[in-house]
């Protein structure tokens, strides 16, 4: 009878994967996360945010997705964990934020690609939301979002209503975003993925971006300007990823791993 019953435990935690990531993930040294907080301390200036055009910013995303969703697609059908068709939209929010919400819904602030100092960094962080989508860290959070999906299709309906009178979106991108606001909410309005949960999205955009040819040490930069950004709070709205020193320490031990396995996914979890 006990070990009836214990069994059933077992059997429950090794499905629910709630707070974990799927695969075992390379461990931060102390000394990497020196390095990292002094390369953010030292990094110094403001934040650069560039001013773009409406078409600049579509054809930026536009081609940063192209460029990676091959491997993307390859990479999910290999781990055969997650979602692997996703939805992408265009918010007209200018903080540096995106999101993974329900159904693949990828979420990208306009004010990720004005940050961005170039291509391949837009690309790591559409690949780091396809990533939370692979490795099904979505549905794994889903059971605490009920009150956040309520939350988000406000907030989100919102901020379409604003982009549609500004310089941004259209009357169809509005009424998606509506339909898709309580979903996307879902993602949002939830406080975080778990700590390793974001650590395997940056490892699996690594992969990706590897995989895709993609210039990893240019990709990394956006780490440093999202660690500079939470420093300051210059920019707020950084709750659903908070990035610093440990991120990046943690991205240079990926892409280190990435390179010496020639783009292979670690050990399972
Ligand atoms: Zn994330």
């Amino acid at each position: 009878m006990r070990r009836r019953s214990f069994l059933a435990l077992a059997g429950a935690g090794s499905l629910c994967g709630c707070s974990g990531a799927v695969h075992q993930l390379p461990q931060l040294s102390g000394e990497n996360l020196t390095m990292a907080q002094a390369e953010v301390q030292s990094s110094g200036g403001t934040l650069q945010r560039r001013s773009l055009s409406d078409e600049e910013v579509n054809e930026i995303l536009t081609s940063a997705l192209r460029r990676i969703r091959p491997a993307a697609s390859e990479l999910c059908r290999e781990m055969n964990v997650g979602v692997c068709t996703w939805q992408f939209r265009l918010s007209g929010d200018r903080s540096l934020n995106a999101s993974a919400g329900a159904n693949g819904v990828i979420v990208i602030n306009r004010g990720v690609v004005e940050y961005a100092a170039n291509e391949e960094q837009v690309a790591m962080v559409i690949a780091h939301e396809m990533g939370h989508h692979m490795a099904n860290h979505v549905v794994a959070g889903q059971r605490n979002s009920a009150i956040g999906a309520v939350l988000g299709a406000v907030l989100l309906g919102a901020l379409a209503a604003a982009a549609t009178q500004g310089s941004y979106g259209s009357a169809s991108a509005t009424q998606a975003a509506a339909r898709t606001g309580g979903n996307v909410g879902g993602a949002i309005g939830r406080i975080s993925f778990s700590k390793e949960q974001e650590r395997e999205a940056d490892y699996l955009a690594a992969v990706i971006l590897y995989r895709s040819g993609m210039d990893l040490d240019k990709a990394r930069g956006f780490l440093v300007t999202l660690a500079k950004a939470t420093g300051r709070k210059e920019t707020g709205m950084l709750d659903s990823h908070p990035a610093g020193p440990e991120r990046v320490a943690a991205w240079d031990r990926a892409v280190a791993e990435v390179r010496a396995t020639n783009g292979q996914l670690p050990k399972r979890a």
